[in-house]
């Protein structure tokens, strides 16, 4: 007996409901296979996509960073770069804040960095797809 066999008779019996005249267990039983199916495919793509990266990246997993595709607006997603060193292209840039310090061009993307970009024309949801890529890293990489 699966699991929904057993939501369904549970349903059934806390309703009273064996002939159920208002079809409400059907509708709560719709809803679920409804949810239950987004589910899976959203279960289904991580687990494909977590494959992919440990072919790509070993067992360490990629984290994410959002990029400037254009010299205006940080639309982009990317991995983030890893290149240290001479291999680093990430020129120092200085601040116009008043600080006079110098930062790493962590938004920007160079020849040292990895190739996985995409354009989503939306800061907002930019900022959203890092947030979520990077809270399944981190899921992933908790004991
Ligand atoms: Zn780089």
């Amino acid at each position: 007996m699966s699991a929904r066999d057993v939501l369904v008779h549970a349903l059934r019996v806390y309703y009273a409901d064996s002939r159920d005249p208002n079809g409400l267990v059907d509708k709560l039983i719709a809803k679920y296979d409804a949810e239950r199916s987004v589910n899976e495919t959203l279960a289904t793509a991580r687990g494909a996509a977590a494959d992919m990266f440990e072919v790509e990246a070993g067992e360490r997993r990629p984290m994410w960073r959002v990029i400037y595709t254009d010299s205006e607006s940080a639309t982009g997603v990317a991995l983030v770069c890893t290149a240290e060193g001479d291999a680093d292209e990430h020129r120092v840039i200085v601040t116009d804040d008043g600080s006079g310090e110098p930062v790493r061009d962590e938004q920007g993307v160079y020849d040292c960095c990895p190739g996985t970009q995409f354009e989503t024309y939306s800061t907002v949801l930019a900022a959203y797809l890092v947030e979520l890529l990077n809270a399944d890293v981190e899921a992933g990489e908790q004991p």
